[in-house]
Order: structure tokens, then sequence, then C-alpha cells
């Protein structure tokens, strides 16, 4: 079974509108020859003119998170309606920044994950581990029961990206060994397999995040289990063309 490898750059919250047009321009060339699906994720105010600035190049503009109601009283959230109405195609759901920071449970990226398909967007759904959860020998567990309720009951998950980004890994520089990254992207496609039979398990695609630089992600790409790349900090500079074309 032969996956696309969709790499993903998430720019969180950097790069005013200037920046991100000087980004995006930058960049535009470097990846116009890509194999790889590529996905650039700004931040909210930058994604209408991000979606301009890609019209007819190869580049998906993805949001980084998004509300599950269509409208209504939730004071500074975005709905996938208002993403659909630009042109984004992505959006990162399950952060675990946003599991930290502003307490997402798995409940509620399920919920967005569900709303996001019904609108045509393609969900990036985060899991990962901690440290503590690592050293405790409870990184499985953890992955696999935030797989299970964060995604269960959906229609296709073929359509959903799944990112493995150990937490210990997400700009700090220290990267989960090619062995590490392989073996937990593993344990998702069993989940994936367990919950919604081999088929969709060879079919989905698992993305590995977590200090992803241009001179590590060909060894995690060649890795059995690994389908592409979530991209924090290495995807802020026209270096993360290199990245793309690994
Ligand atoms: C991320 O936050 O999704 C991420 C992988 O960040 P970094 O590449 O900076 O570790």
């Amino acid at each position: 079974m032969s996956r696309r490898p969709v790499i993903a750059g998430n720019w969180k919250m950097n790069k005013t509108l200037d920046e991100t047009k000087a980004l995006i321009e930058e960049l535009k060339p470097l990846v116009a020859d890509a194999e790889a699906e590529v996905v650039f994720c700004p931040t909210f105010v930058n994604l209408a003119e991000a979606v301009k600035l890609t019209e007819g190049t190869n580049i998906g503009i993805g949001a980084q998170n998004m509300h599950q109601a269509e409208k209504g009283a939730f004071t500074g959230e975005v709905s996938g309606e208002m993403l659909t109405a630009i042109g984004v195609k992505y959006v990162v759901l399950g952060h675990s920044e946003r599991r930290e920071y502003y307490a997402e449970t798995d409940e509620g990226v399920n919920e967005k994950t569900i709303k996001a398909l019904a609108l045509g967007l393609t969900p990036i759904v985060c899991c990962g581990e901690t440290l503590e959860e690592r050293e405790a020998g409870n990184a499985e567990s953890k992955v696999v029961g935030q797989i299970q309720a964060g995604l269960k009951n959906i229609d296709d998950i073929t359509k959903v990206i799944i990112a493995y980004e150990p937490i210990w890994a997400i700009g700090t520089g220290k990267t989960a060994s090619k062995e590490e990254a392989d073996e937990a992207c593993g344990w998702v496609r069993k989940t994936i397999a367990d919950m919604y039979g081999q088929d969709a398990a060879d079919a989905v695609r698992v993305q590995y995040g977590g200090s992803v630089k241009p001179a590590n992600v060909a060894e995690l790409m060649a890795m059995d289990n690994i389908d592409g790349a979530l991209v924090g900090g290495a995807s802020l500079t026209a270096d993360f063309a290199k990245i793309v074309k690994y």
C-alpha cells in the first residue's frame, strides 16, 4: 500500500501578515516540484491571504485549530465553516500545546474531527506522550487511548492525517530516534486497524512530529510507518523546503 507523504508546517503564533507573505513567496518556487503533499499552517488572521497567495500551487493551507460549532457565543473562536469559506483545506486538531494550555480533551478533539470531515476539511489530529509517561513505560497506552477516544465514530478514517508527536521532542531539539518514532507510529496504525480494519490502517497517513529538521527528515521518512512530518520551528524559514523535498 503506497501512501503519499504529507509534510506540514505549523507556524504556531509566529509571523505577521508581511512576514507570512514573504515566507510563502520564498517557499513557493522551492517546493513547487515536491513529491510530498505540502501544507502550511499560518495563524488565523493570515489564513485568507495565505490561501490567495497559494492559489494554483501545490501548497494547501491549514488552520491550527477550529471550534466544532458553526457559530455562536464562543468569544475568540473560529468555526470550520469560516475556514472552508476562505479556502482553507486542512486543520490541525488536538496539538499538545492546545491540550496543555487550553485544556483540550480527546472528546473535544473527536467532535472537532467529525465536524472538520463533514465540512470537507482534512484534519491533522495530534497525539503523543509526555516524557514522564514515556519513562514510566506508559507511552503506548497514552497514544492508544488518545486515538481510541479522539478518533472514534469516524466515517472514513482514511481522510484523517494522524500526527504522532512525543511532547518531549516538540521544540526541544530532541528528536525521537527513527526506531522510537516508527514504533509509536506503528502503535497508531495498529489502533486504527483494531478500530477500523486493516485496509483502513494500511491507507491512513501517520506523520511524525518533534524537532524534525533537514538533517533528520530523510531517515525518519524512510521508516515503514512514517508517512510525513508535522514541523514546528524548522518550518519558519525557507529551509523548510529542504524538509519538504527530503
Ligand atoms: C509541533 O509543534 O508540532 C512541532 C513538531 O514542533 P517542532 O518541530 O518545533 O518540535
